[in-house]
């Protein structure tokens, strides 16, 4: 039996935390693949070391020398090499890295660093062979991850390993340009190595005791799941429950790999299981929400009646290169719910084109909207859940802008105004959980 411990930001952010990785991973045989994420926050108010690395690459971008932000790299790095007693001498890696990070054009090779250096000082503290990411997790000419390519390396390269530490978040091109997913795909990069090695369980380590029924910095001390499907973590995570990347269960799905989160600040409590199908029996299994929307509300009389008004406004959205998350319509209306930064720099054009395209009696836009999803696998075989929701809504005096039920009826997605989002979740977490 082999399991694969991916490790994020809070776990190997000190000298201490990566102690307490050792420890765990040294406690089990099985745990020989170690994929981990770059240095997190110390405290509250401190940087992230990827957001120091992005931050390296802006300022060679304005100035030609990123020195000011990338030294900030290096006294994490050297103080945590220091604090463990790493041998290897970083300065000259470090100083390579900067002066790749002076002429690069994108971000992504200095984003990756913050992962390499952190999988380069475990390796060699656990005494695992390092294993580059860039060697194995492969992505295609126009920079999409290609599964098939990289996992049959993996199974060539990897696989056959006795153990192994391997960083996270990126892989590259045939040519060898760094490409990285998009943030928190460390948690993606544990799941590509679980399926290429077969694991038995994808063991993912966080700094909570598992995946909560709603974000504990919203709602007062949320139950914890002891398990969810990969649906719900899908529709949770994309909807903002950032525990785990949204991306994470496309791995794991065929072979259905078990995913565990654990807390490494308390590795014996059980945590949760993400599994192939649902177990639990509440309705509701949890709750996400996402703030910075914008509706774009479209109304014409008898726009129902008109053959292919959709299909303009799609194309619009389409020649403008911007992503909707939901379209609500009804007789004379047709709503856009975007996210904010789809919209940076293209509203203007976006509204001049549908206005060209299908000549609205009415083009109302309304920003400041956040999206709350309440999702259960079981919500679909008992009727009642969404008058419960409304009514908890209602109760609270919160006022819903947009509805959305998906036809799977696993999720309601309610938008609601920004400033009463807070509000929104407790309400929806007190009518279902307390
Ligand atoms: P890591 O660095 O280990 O990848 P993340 O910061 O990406 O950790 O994810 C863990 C954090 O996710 C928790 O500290 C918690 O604040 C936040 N979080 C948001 N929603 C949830 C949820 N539903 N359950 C648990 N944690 C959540
Ligand atoms: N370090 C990257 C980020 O901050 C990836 C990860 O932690 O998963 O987004
Ligand atoms: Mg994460």
């Amino acid at each position: 039996m082999v399991k694969v411990c991916k490790f994020g930001g809070t776990s190997m952010a000190t000298a201490d935390s990566i102690r307490k990785v050792a420890e765990i991973l040294l406690s089990d045989k099985e745990r020989r693949f170690v994929i981990v994420s770059a240095p997190g926050k110390r405290f509250s108010g401190d940087d992230k070391v990827t957001d120091l690395l992005y931050a390296s690459f802006n300022e060679a971008q304005a100035t030609g020398d990123c020195s000011k932000s990338f030294k900030k790299v290096e006294e994490r790095f050297v103080s945590l090499q220091k604090e463990l007693g790493i041998k290897t001498d970083l300065q000259p890696v470090l100083k390579e890295i900067k002066s790749r990070i002076d002429v690069s054009q994108t971000p992504d090779y200095a984003a990756s660093r913050g992962e390499y250096l952190s999988a380069v000082i475990l390796s060699e503290f656990l005494g695992f062979p390092f294993v580059d990411a860039k060697d194995i997790i492969r992505f295609t000419e126009a920079g999409a991850f290609n599964a098939d390519y990289s996992n049959d390396i993996i199974v060539k390269k990897v696989k056959p390993l006795a153990a192994a530490v391997i960083p996270g978040f990126y892989g590259s091109k045939d040519g060898g340009e760094i490409v990285t997913f998009s943030r928190g795909g460390s948690d993606v990069t544990g799941a590509i190595i679980a399926r290429g090695v077969a694991a038995s369980v994808y063991e993912n380590w966080t700094d909570v005791d598992g995946f909560m029924t709603a974000d504990p910095r919203i709602v007062d001390k949320p139950r914890i799941m002891r398990t969810l499907s990969y649906t719900e973590l899908r529709e949770l995570a994309y909807m903002g429950a950032n525990v785990l990347h949204p991306e994470s269960i496309f791995p794991v799905n065929s072979s259905g790999i078990p995913i565990n989160i654990k807390n490494t600040f308390n590795p014996s409590a059980p945590g949760t299981f993400i599994l192939p199908e649902s177990t639990g029996e509440n309705i509701v299994t949890g709750i996400a929400g996402k703030k910075g929307f914008t509706v774009i509300g479209i109304e014409k009389s008898m726009m129902n009646s008109e053959v292919g008004f959709a299909r303009r406004i799609l194309s619009v959205l389409e020649h403008c290169g911007i992503c909707f998350e939901h379209m609500p319509s009804g007789i004379d209306t047709l709503s856009l719910v975007i996210a904010d930064t789809e919209l940076q720099g293209k509203m203007q054009k976006l509204t001049d084109k549908i206005r060209e395209a299908v000549n609205p009696d009415l083009l109302q836009i309304h920003s400041g909207l956040s999206l709350i999803a309440t999702v259960g696998q079981n919500m679909a075989s008992r009727p009642g859940t969404a008058a419960a929701l409304f009514g908890a809504l209602a109760e609270a005096g919160i006022n819903v802008k947009m509805i959305d039920q998906g036809s799977s009826e696993l999720n309601i997605i309610v938008g609601v105004e920004t400033a009463d989002y807070e509000r929104a979740i407790n309400a929806v977490y007190d009518r279902f959980f307390r």
